[in-house]
């Protein structure tokens, strides 16, 4: 059988090139709490993402977590649960109830149609995801926000570079949570990013993420720990000066898979979006079993059967998740449903050969010529 491949592979930089990022770390003996690495890291990454203010953090989860508490929200929040369970969870933690918006079937993000109705005298903010890299609806996203005065922070975590209407997409909402995943299109190792607007909210947001210390004797806060280390702030400028390059390639990717799988009936992706400078982040595929022939569980599994790694994300849908067990109601989200049970998302990464794609496309088309 030809070689194995995987659903993602991290993006590096080359060896040589991390070990002369991190030499100076030896000379400065300086691994952690704000140093030179992150504080670079940080200041690049505002002008990259195109935002107003920005802190890094541990992860995108944290980045989530933290900043609903930074904002101190208490009732309830409107989201998806067709997402990372990080959304979901960083909601609960904050002993925040979530309350599920559906999805739209065209690019898979907050349906916006559906928010209002969703609207109660406790909810105090919406939490809608970039899902996949496609941009939500952010223009009525904010008109609703402001009729109800709630709070809007994006989950981000898929949206890095992304622009939209010429400006970053991290300067929508009130505040917008980037996650540095190893698997993720930019990576840190591990890492995240908030971008925001409000001094009072980033000053909070830097408490809770150092402890509350302000100063050697200056406790100002109960806070945790979420400061990024210079290792992983190392990592991020190495990977941020390839990033144009990689995204390229990604595009490079997308475009020959959906010039092999456009038009097969049963099959449909995401449209490629206006106003958008896209990263090319994912490559979800829905399957329709009755017009394709095959169903996506058979499809993964023959891509399995064939060296070939494709993953149900998203599936289950974190209002599905055992830890919730009848708590919410998946069937009020039936479009987040009925894409949980078809959509798989295929192998994509910069380095992902254009020979790659059309094996995996041929094991895809094979399923179809089967029925
Ligand atoms: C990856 C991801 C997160 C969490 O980020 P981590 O850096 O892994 O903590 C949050 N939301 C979504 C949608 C994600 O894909």
């Amino acid at each position: 059988m030809s070689h194995r491949i995987l659903v993602t592979r991290s993006s590096m930089p080359a060896y040589e090139e991390y070990c002369e990022e991190i030499k100076d770390i030896w000379e400065s003996h300086w691994l952690t709490n704000m140093g030179s690495k992150h504080n670079l890291l940080q200041q690049k990454l505002l002008q990259y993402l195109d935002v107003d203010k920005i802190d890094l953090v541990t992860n995108g989860h944290m980045a989530l977590e933290l900043s609903i508490q930074a904002l101190n929200l208490q009732g309830e929040v409107i989201t998806t649960p067709f997402t990372f369970a990080s959304t979901t969870h960083a909601i609960v933690r904050n002993g925040l109830t979530p309350v599920f918006c559906d999805v739209n079937p065209m690019d898979f993000t907050m349906d916006v149609t559906k928010i209002e109705a969703l609207i109660t005298d406790k909810t105090c903010a919406i939490i809608p995801v970039h899902v996949y890299g496609n941009v939500c609806n952010v223009e009525e996203i904010e008109r609703i926000a402001r009729k109800y005065g709630l709070k809007v922070i994006y989950d981000a975590a898929h949206t890095f570079g992304v622009r939209y209407k010429g400006r970053g997409i991290g300067s929508y909402g009130d505040v917008s949570c980037f996650s540095f995943h190893a698997t993720k299109v930019f990576n840190t190792i591990e890492g995240g990013a908030v971008s925001f607007h409000d001094d009072a909210f980033g000053h909070a947001l830097y408490n809770l993420k150092n402890f509350g210390i302000r100063g050697p004797e200056i406790v100002e806060s109960v806070g945790t720990n979420a400061k990024m280390n210079e290792f992983s702030a190392a990592m991020g400028l190495c990977n941020l000066r390839h990033i144009d390059a990689e995204i390229a390639k990604r595009e490079g990717i997308v475009l020959h898979y959906r010039s092999r799988l456009e038009g097969v009936a049963g099959i449909q992706f995401s449209p490629i979006q206006r106003d958008t400078q896209p990263n090319y982040a994912y490559f979800p595929v829905v399957f329709d079993e009755k017009r394709f022939g095959a169903s996506r569980n058979e499809v993964m599994d023959r891509l399995a059967a064939n060296g070939i790694g494709a993953r149900k994300y998203f599936y289950p849908l974190t209002n599905s998740f055992d830890c919730f067990h009848g708590t919410y109601d998946v069937y009020q989200t039936p479009v987040a449903l009925y894409l949980s049970k078809r959509v798989l998302t295929l192998p994509l990464y910069a380095d992902l050969e254009l020979a790659d794609v059309d094996r995996i496309c041929d094991v895809i088309l094979q399923c179809k010529n089967e029925t």
